[in-house]
């Protein structure tokens, strides 16, 4: 019996298990969390101070304080059961990464103790040669290392019965390059920081710090773990490379917001215990529009936290999964036909005086500032929006994006009819010509309230990359298998540049005399004129729009290899060495890392495509064209006439033709992955692999095995079908 069928009976036998959820989850919420709470418990007076001031503005922490800091958490983690410690990181692979060390050690005179020092909490070295470092280590130094970032919470990881307690940190190289996407990171929130503090002071003097926000929302899949395990394309990439469409699937829009089956909620609601002990403050679960696909989205958090706490959600995810006997697929696009995944990336950014800079004030000043920050995102976004479109590029987006099911790849900010209203008011009463102001342009009212322009804003436009809806925006071209760091690193770049020129631009012309609020008016009208062409309020999946938007000169940069390129232009170099996120050598070392996880994707799709051609494929398909080809020549021998067999002798000739073709376009395949790897040029190399290998052949061959799919005897068939894999469980 082949694994299919194996999986397809055990199906029915896999029992739910049933998740005992807490009756609260406050009474759960961050039990495994070093806060700051426990912090004030386990801590002198000196080492909770210099703890939270490190947090709170990333002042260093001396050693001695480390060393009460590092004994305080220990004594935590002891509490809890905890016998192991890890640094934990994001490395540019993606995932998470830990390497686990006890607090066991033996004293130089034998004595056996537990103990967690100072240095040990500071600085780590992981064999550092194993991460991908696009050849950062070999220019500079070869070894890296792992440093505690005060500003994330320590947290207890628990595995069964297993405890560790996990340090969040970043990892560099020993000349101090950013080897993970949490350190640029923090630099672009810092940058930010600055620049936005400085806008805000014309507003509010009392404003001394600024800090980005970001709530994600996760789109996955999940399937049964037997049927997942007889696909070896769904083992080895996170997608289906085979598999034709099932009869029913997405088209009567039966699932979103559906019920959510039984066997699946089980797995949420222990994912959800997992991720509340963890602090992850999980509020929304929905199924998604495709069948089998699921949402959650936490309440917003600062940016440093969402991204840790998004990783984290991933990893659990994944291993809760497990429990289940169930798998969950984080891909961008596990299955044709129906939507991908996505992980809208919802920013905004709030001032230590509690004021969210994207929300529209009730004051003229406060609207002033509202409008401040929002016409800066949309002059930030305009400007860069190449480096944007960077930043979500990845080989598994790439079957997402501009497929009219998630954004195009055209980069364009959706703002709603009111506000375009009010900013086509501004662009009319501000004169362009400066000795012509007035104050009376001052009196630009934003009166309406948030709820307002909530219902305005939200899910009013599904179809735009980057979206204001009502108090944020919604930047919704970002991947479900992404890290966030990403986007958010660059997206707070932009912003911390274009508000850092802005509050150029203004002081110039408060130099030049001008009035504080008449000089702010000019420079947002001009930021207007210079940035609307990247507006755009229609239907992003829409043909016309493409038109439209080269019309306009937007970039439409449909395939990673390319837009990548956006990663190490002079603009792209200039932007991050002048904010310090990125030397010019780290970002060519990115460039690097990016096209060669995009041309591995591609290796490793193509290469699992192949070989399921020849060994899963084609065999069933041969079998039954013998079958075919043995009853013809029985019925022939028989004496029947022709007519007798000539619906058989149809399929036989449908079959054979896509046996041939599928079979010649496997070797085809073979031959231009062969070339391309004779290329040495990294990009060159990754534009062959989705030129001629990918674009060449993934679809050509697909069509031909999934036409055998349908043709083919279903009882021979060996590769989990879709109807199964997307509604059994
Ligand atoms: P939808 O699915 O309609 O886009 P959701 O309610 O699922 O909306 O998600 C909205 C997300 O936006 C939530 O994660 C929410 O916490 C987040 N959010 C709300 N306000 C802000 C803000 N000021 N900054 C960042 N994220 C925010
Ligand atoms: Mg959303």
């Amino acid at each position: 019996m082949s694994l299919r069928f194996k999986a397809l009976e055990q199906l029915s036998s896999t029992p739910t298990i049933d998740v005992v959820n807490s009756p609260k989850i406050t009474a759960i919420f961050g039990t495994n969390v070093f806060t700051q709470k426990v912090a004030r418990e386990f801590l002198s007076d000196e080492a909770y101070k210099s703890l939270v001031s490190s947090i709170k503005s990333g002042q260093k922490i001396d050693r001695a304080i480390a060393n009460q800091i590092s004994s305080g958490i220990r004594a935590w983690a002891e509490t809890k059961g905890v016998t192991h410690f890890t640094h934990w990181f994001q490395p540019l692979t993606g995932t998470t990464a830990e390497k686990h060390d006890s607090f066991f050690t033996i004293k130089s005179d034998g004595t056996p103790i537990e103990q967690f020092e100072g240095d040990a909490l500071i600085q780590q070295e992981p064999d550092a040669s194993s991460f991908p470092s696009g050849g950062l280590r070999a220019t500079f130094e070869a070894r890296g290392y792992t440093a505690w970032d005060p500003s994330s919470p320590a947290f207890i990881m628990e595995i069964g019965n297993g405890k560790t307690l996990c340090i969040p940190t970043i990892f560099v190289s020993y000349t101090g390059e950013s080897l993970d996407y949490k350190a640029p990171l923090l630099k672009a929130l810092e940058a930010l920081n600055k620049s936005a503090v400085d806008v805000c002071n014309y507003f509010d003097k009392n404003v001394s710090r600024v800090t980005p926000t970001l709530g994600w929302e996760q789109e996955y899949f999940v399937v049964d773990e037997a049927l997942f395990n007889a696909r070896p394309d769904l083992v080895m990439t996170g997608r289906t490379v085979f598999g034709h469409n099932s009869a029913k699937n997405q088209q009567l829009e039966d699932h979103y917001f559906g019920s959510i089956p039984e066997r699946v909620y089980a797995y949420i609601r222990d994912f959800e215990t997992e991720c509340y002990k963890l602090g992850i403050p999980l509020r929304t679960r929905h199924n998604e529009v495709a069948p089998a696909q699921f949402e959650c989205a936490p309440i917003f958090e600062e940016v440093s936290v969402a991204v840790d706490h998004n990783s984290l959600l991933m990893d659990i995810m994944d291993r809760v999964a497990r429990r289940h006997k169930l798998r969950v697929l984080l891909h961008e696009k596990p299955f044709a036909g129906i939507n991908g995944s996505g992980k809208h990336n919802n920013w905004s950014m709030a001032t230590d005086t509690g004021v969210n800079l994207l929300a529209p004030g009730k004051t003229p000043k406060t609207n002033l500032m509202f409008l401040t920050f929002f016409v800066n995102t949309i002059k930030a976004v305009h400007d860069y929006a190449d480096i944007l479109r960077a930043a979500i590029a990845s080989a598994p987006n790439d079957h997402r994006l501009g497929a009219n099911e998630a954004p195009p790849a055209i980069i364009s900010v959706f703002i709603g009819q009111y506000l375009s209203k009010v900013l086509s008011d501004v662009k009319e009463r501000v004169s362009s010509k400066f000795d012509e102001q007035d104050e009376s342009m001052l009196k630009i009212d934003i009166h309406k309230s948030i709820p307002e322009l909530l219902m305005d804003n939200t899910d009013r436009n599904r179809t735009s990359p980057f979206a204001f809806t009502g108090n944020k925006f919604e930047f919704r071209a970002v991947g479900s298998s992404a890290n966030c760091a990403n986007p958010m690193t660059v997206l707070n770049t932009i912003m911390a540049e274009t508000l850092k020129q802005f509050k150029e631009d203004v002081d110039t012309l408060i130099d030049k005399g001008e009035k504080k609020e008449i000089a702010i008016m000019h420079v947002i009208r001009e930021y207007i004129v210079a940035s609307e062409k990247v507006l755009f309020e229609g239907d992003g999946y829409s043909d016309a729009w493409e038109k439209e938007a080269s019309k306009r000169g937007l970039a439409n940069v449909k395939t990673t290899p390319q837009a990548l390129d956006a990663m190490v232009t002079d603009k792209a170099k200039m932007l991050f060495e002048s904010n310090d996120i990125y030397t010019h050598a780290e970002l060519e070392a990115r460039h690097e890392i990016e096209l060669e996880k995009y041309i591995k994707k591609v290796q490793i799709e193509s290469r699992i495509m192949g070989e399921l051609a020849t060994s899963h494929i084609l065999p069933p398909a041969i079998r039954y064209q013998n079958l075919l080809s043995n009853n013809i020549r029985g019925l022939k021998e028989a004496g029947l006439d022709e007519s007798a067999y000539s619906n058989q002798k149809q399929i036989l000739d449908k079959i054979s033709e896509h046996i041939n073709k599928a079979s010649d376009l496997v070797e085809k395949m073979i031959e231009a992955r062969k070339a391309c790897n004779a290329l040495t040029n990294t990009r060159a190399k990754a534009i062959g692999y989705q030129e001629q290998v990918k674009d060449e052949f993934f679809d050509q061959i697909r069509y031909h095995a999934d036409k055998l799919e349908i043709l083919v005897d279903d009882k021979e068939w060996y590769l989990p079908k879709y109807r199964e894999l997307l509604f059994l469980r």
